[in-house]
């Protein structure tokens, strides 16, 4: 019986312990013949940046002689892309791989990497090698191990603080990421032995992980006050840049964010990072293996429904935490510097760089970089990418920054935009600028109902009720999932819709655009067709009893629940005289 066993550890973790290092029985299932591999396999793939899902749509399809279809395997491959930042050539390596081996769409995801959707298993070794071959990894995109380190991608040249967590991401991401070997020989050897392009794998153990990695995912991420773009406050582990004289003198260290939650399980709740302490940047490394190794080591790997770091942090106190994080870090921790967020910058349309160079930030609704139509936003890409190879950034809100734009071009990128379909940043609305959806159906297996396919639509929608209420020019962020897990981050915006049943869901109002503050429960079970309806008479209220500098998250947050019923019972009576 293994040590995972014996201590009655969930099924994941007797798994992992005995993969040897993530490779179980992976080698075996892709080769076995059939199109989808085994449940074991399937987690262990995770950890290499892929996961098994089928097509939903499929499911219940019928065959012309009214036979089930059944499942369609298909599998979800993610790049992780540190801080967001890729060159040209990776950017267009994606498009070149989900033409030839996903569903001729990539999306750049709420953690800036990289997904593409649709991948046949005979397909999935050509699509991680042909990642790795542009010098990117799926390895550690997913699993229980550290994520993609998201970091602000404002490109801001000849500016220490943008070059440090920029830099930073780069060596967290390196610092943290798994030892094992198993990546490298499952994916990137071919028959004969021979790699492609790779950074170095060396054959060690996990000094870090150990045999069972984290209990559960483990997200991070790198803002500043001004700017908390990345949504800092959901992610477990945080480091809030604190800035004097334009540099960076340390990092509040922010911990036990994150969003999931099993609305029937009611031990599991979304909860916002707390601050811990303060650490001067040489510190950072250090700190982050400390609390990682704290996780390790204390998560719980019984139940994976409770297994994220915020539930130690809420079982123990965050007194009981920094104490036990003290004892693995080797020295006392300071209090956290008094600095806090107070802003969000989207980064879309024009900006001076800061080097006599211009960055764009270009909106993709849903990061879903695709031809549908007239808009073709994967022509533009390639189009504008072709001819001027720049560095790219992907945003936390799913878009896309091109980097060091010479002015003279900016007419030109301009008209090929638009030749393309694609609008600039001043010819959207906030609350489309600030809307991000996670995908749901028809590719996750774990979606309730929609988000992607119907977050456009009701954006539409919205519109149309703030235009009526003259607050079309207003900020208002709107996040959408399919179901509670909450990838798209809906308990901290303005307003947050997570799926509950088909067609159906919860609506939270409250959060802010800063991702500042959690939102509450204000309906339960709402048809998506009355989703406007039930928001319309509050935008009215807002309009009408906001407080000079008043957000609508803040309005909510300040009216509450029964104060919001009230002025919506009041207006429908109203409308029914
Ligand atoms: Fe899937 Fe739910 Fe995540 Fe959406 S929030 S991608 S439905 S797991």
């Amino acid at each position: 019986m293994s040590t995972a066993e014996e201590l009655k550890l969930s099924k994941v973790e007797v798994l992992k312990e005995g993969s040897r290092q993530l490779r179980g029985s992976i080698v075996e299932d892709l080769c076995n013949g059939t199109d989808h591999v085994s449940e074991d396999s399937a987690n262990l793939l995770k950890h290499h940046g892929t996961y098994q899902q089928d097509d939903r749509d499929d499911r219940k399809a019928k065959n012309a002689d009214g036979t089930k279809k059944g499942k369609s395997y298909m599998f979800m491959v993610r790049t992780r892309v540190p801080g967001g930042r890729i060159t040209a050539p990776q950017l267009l390596a994606h498009l070149d791989l989900c033409d030839n081996y996903g569903n001729g769409t990539i999306r750049i995801t709420t953690r800036q990497g990289l997904q593409l959707h649709g991948v046949l298993k005979e397909n999935l070794k050509a699509s991680i090698r042909g990642i790795n071959h542009v010098f990117l990894t799926t390895l550690a995109a997913c699993g229980d191990v550290e994520r993609n380190i998201c970091a602000c991608p404002a490109p801001i040249r000849n500016n220490p603080v943008r070059d440090e967590m920029q830099s930073l991401a780069y060596r967290l991401a390196e610092h943290l990421k798994p030892r094992s070997t198993a990546y490298y020989e499952i994916w990137l050897k071919d028959d004969e032995g021979n790699q492609t392009n790779v950074a170095e794998f060396q054959p060690v153990e996990e000094p870090m992980y150990g045999k069972l990695y984290l209990p559960r995912k483990f997200k991070t991420a790198i803002a500043l006050p001004d700017d908390n773009c990345i949504d800092i406050y959901s992610n477990d582990l945080g480091f809030l840049a604190i800035v004097e004289d334009d540099k960076i003198v340390g990092y509040n260290v922010l911990v036990g964010g994150g969003m999931g939650r099993t609305p029937s399980a009611e031990k599991t709740f979304p909860a916002l990072a707390q601050k811990l302490t303060f650490v001067t940047p040489d510190q950072v490394p250090d700190i982050a293996v400390a609390i990682i190794k704290v996780q390790r080591d204390h998560g719980n790997r019984v139940d994976r429904k409770v297994a994220r770091m915020k539930y130690l942090i809420h079982n123990w106190g965050l007194a009981k935490f920094k104490e036990t994080v003290e004892q693995y870090y080797g020295q006392p921790l300071p209090e956290p510097h008094p600095a806090d967020v107070y802003g969000v910058d989207d980064h879309m349309g024009w900006h001076e760089q800061g080097d006599g160079k211009l960055f764009l930030g270009v909106n993709i609704e849903n990061g879903r970089i695709k031809d549908e139509g007239n808009l073709r936003i994967k022509t533009a890409i390639r189009a504008v990418l072709g001819k001027y190879g720049m560095e790219c950034r992907l945003t936390a809100l799913q878009g896309l920054i091109l980097c060091d734009i010479d002015p003279a071009d900016r007419n030109d990128i301009e008209q090929m935009l638009r030749e393309h379909g694609i609008k600039l940043a001043e010819e959207l609305t906030p609350v489309r600028r600030y809307a991000i959806a996670c995908p749901a159906f028809p590719t996750c297996g774990l979606s309730i109902t929609e988000s992607e396919r119907v977050m456009p639509e009701l954006i539409d929608q919205v519109e149309i009720e703030l235009a009526r209420h003259g607050l079309l020019h207003e900020r208002i962020s709107m996040h959408m999932t399919g179901c509670p897990n909450g990838c798209a981050r809906p308990y901290t915006p303005d307003i947050g819709f997570v799926g509950k049943a088909v067609g159906k869901y919860t609506i939270f109002l409250g959060g802010n655009a800063e991702g500042t503050r959690l939102g509450f429960i204000y309906k339960d079970m709402i048809p998506l067709e009355q989703v406007v309806p039930v928001l319309a008479p509050l935008f009215g209220s807002f309009k009408a009893d906001r407080q000079p500098g008043e957000s609508f998250g803040d309005y909510c947050c300040r009216v509450g629940v029964e104060g919001l019923n009230a002025i919506a019972d009041a207006v429908l009576a109203k409308e029914s005289l």
